[in-house]
């Protein structure tokens, strides 16, 4: 069984408390509605009792806040009757929140515009070492950063962080930027997403002040740079990145990168870039084990202060085995139902509730899952998706394979190339040609090919 003792006030609750409210205007307003609009809000903080969101334009700001902005006020205000008002910025736009603020002059004294520059905006005050759960999956990562925190004397750099979404990247990222600020207030540290970096640098370029921009990146003792899988292909940012990158080595200090593959699986990297970056130390975070995620639910639901029966516990770190993203929206999910309702949630009202979620994280097709399917439907042993056996009963669906694995997962070509024995991803490339050849004029095969996407699909 489920309770819900009084939850503190504090930032979890407030999320919460949105979570809560999501569920009601979903009633209210139905799915569709809801996905167009609702769904794209923001929730940032309640500061100064206003509640203050994000959305990604102004014109949604504007919509939003004119069609939703009463009713979201009301229902918060029936939780929470200090609440005053509602603000809602474009996310992350300096410009356009000045030429917001016009609009909402009202606003203009009590809230400060979300100072995209300022270090203590740029982070997460959550993500933190305290709150990190570790694991053996995350253990290298873990360590590593806090070396770079803790110590002056960092055998390696760069620290290369990679690893799927959702599991602790920029938190860790983030918590190094604490713990270093703790122990040293003066210490310059610049964290941004490589996303920002090439904005902050294509205005620089744009309003010909390059050489500020470089000043600026270039002079701090630590620069971590998250999710650096962004520039790629973006020419003139990465190479301005590798010159920051080496002007900065050259003066020996610190830098953090961040990213979803490892270097050597960046497809479309430069090639001395890519050479950089695996030069450091390389520190994988890989996904979470059934444990780890027991240990996660444990430590979020004392944080949020809500009881949790075993069976949901173990259920949920069986169910949503995805990323910790995804759990922790699980769980608001849970609490936000609770203080809706006021009711203790069994398993099976829990299992209700989270339907969605546990879909999702049921449907994500690996590649076990499509060697094993194609091995059954021709009728060759499983062992053949990764031995060396050239013959075309083998060859064949070991490339219907790699190219279903292509198709129907987020895996990189390297990556593929590995589950298959180790090949080189030019074998994968060739692969996929082949069987897109070969579909052209084989209607069986392009019918076998339907069956076992629909089937892996389902
Ligand atoms: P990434 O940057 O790798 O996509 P995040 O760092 O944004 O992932 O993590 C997603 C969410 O999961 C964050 O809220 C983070 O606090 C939480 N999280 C991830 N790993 C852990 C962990 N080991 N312990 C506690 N929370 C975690
Ligand atoms: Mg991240």
């Amino acid at each position: 069984m489920f309770n819900m003792k009084n939850i503190k006030n504090n930032i979890e609750s407030d999320e919460i408390m949105w979570s809560s409210i999501k569920l009601q205007l979903k009633d209210i307003y139905g799915d569709a509605e809801y996905s167009n609009w609702l769904k794209l809000l923001t929730f940032n903080k309640v500061e100064k009792e206003i509640i203050i969101f994000y959305a990604p334009t102004k014109f949604m700001c504007d919509w939003i806040l004119s069609h939703y902005g009463k009713k979201i006020l009301s229902l918060w205000r029936e939780k929470s009757i200090s609440i005053k008002d509602i603000s809602v910025f474009v996310y992350n736009d300096k410009k356009t929140n000045k030429e917001q603020d016009e609009n909402y002059k009202s606003f203009n004294k009590t809230i400060p515009n979300p100072k995209t520059d300022d270090f203590e905006n740029n982070l997460d005050p959550r993500f933190t070492f305290k709150d990190f759960v570790v694991g053996k999956s995350n253990e290298l990562a873990f360590s590593a950063c806090e070396r770079v925190a803790n110590s002056k004397d960092v055998p390696f750099n760069p620290l290369f962080l990679y690893g799927g979404v959702g599991l602790g990247k920029t938190h860790l990222m983030h918590a190094i930027a604490w713990q270093k600020k703790k122990l040293n207030p003066k210490f310059e540290i610049l964290y941004l997403s490589a996303e920002k970096f090439m904005y902050e640098f294509i205005k620089a370029i744009r309003v010909k002040n390059t050489v500020a921009f470089k000043d600026q990146y270039r002079s701090v003792n630590l620069l971590m740079i998250d999710d650096v899988q962004f520039i790629i292909g973006k020419e003139s940012t990465q190479e301005e990145f590798f010159h920051t990158f080496n002007a900065l080595t050259d003066k020996n200090r610190q830098m953090v990168i961040s990213a979803d593959k490892s270097p050597s699986d960046l497809e479309g990297l430069e090639e001395r870039l890519r050479s950089r970056l695996g030069s450091g130390l390389v520190a994988d975070i890989h996904p979470t084990t059934y444990e780890l995620r027991l240990s996660i639910i444990e430590a979020k639901i004392k944080k949020y202060n809500i009881d949790l029966s075993k069976d949901i516990i173990e259920f949920l770190a069986h169910k949503i085995t995805t990323n910790v993203r995804e759990l922790e929206g699980a769980l608001t999910r849970l609490a936000a139902h609770v203080t809706l309702v006021g009711r203790t949630v069994n398993l099976e009202i829990a299992e209700d509730l989270l339907q969605d979620l546990l879909r999702a994280s049921d449907r994500r097709t690996t590649i076990d899952q499509i060697q094993k399917k194609v091995a059954e439907h021709f009728n060759v042993k499983m062992s053949d998706m990764h031995s060396a056996r050239r013959s075309r009963t083998i060859a064949r669906p070991r490339q219907i394979a790699m190219f279903l694995a292509k198709n129907l997962t987020t895996r990189s070509l390297p990556e593929i190339g590995r589950k298959f024995g180790g090949r080189d991803h030019t074998t994968v490339i060739h692969a996929i040609k082949k069987v897109k050849e070969l579909v052209k004029n084989d209607s069986s095969l392009s019918e076998d090919i339907e069956i076992l996407t629909r089937s892996l699909q389902s």
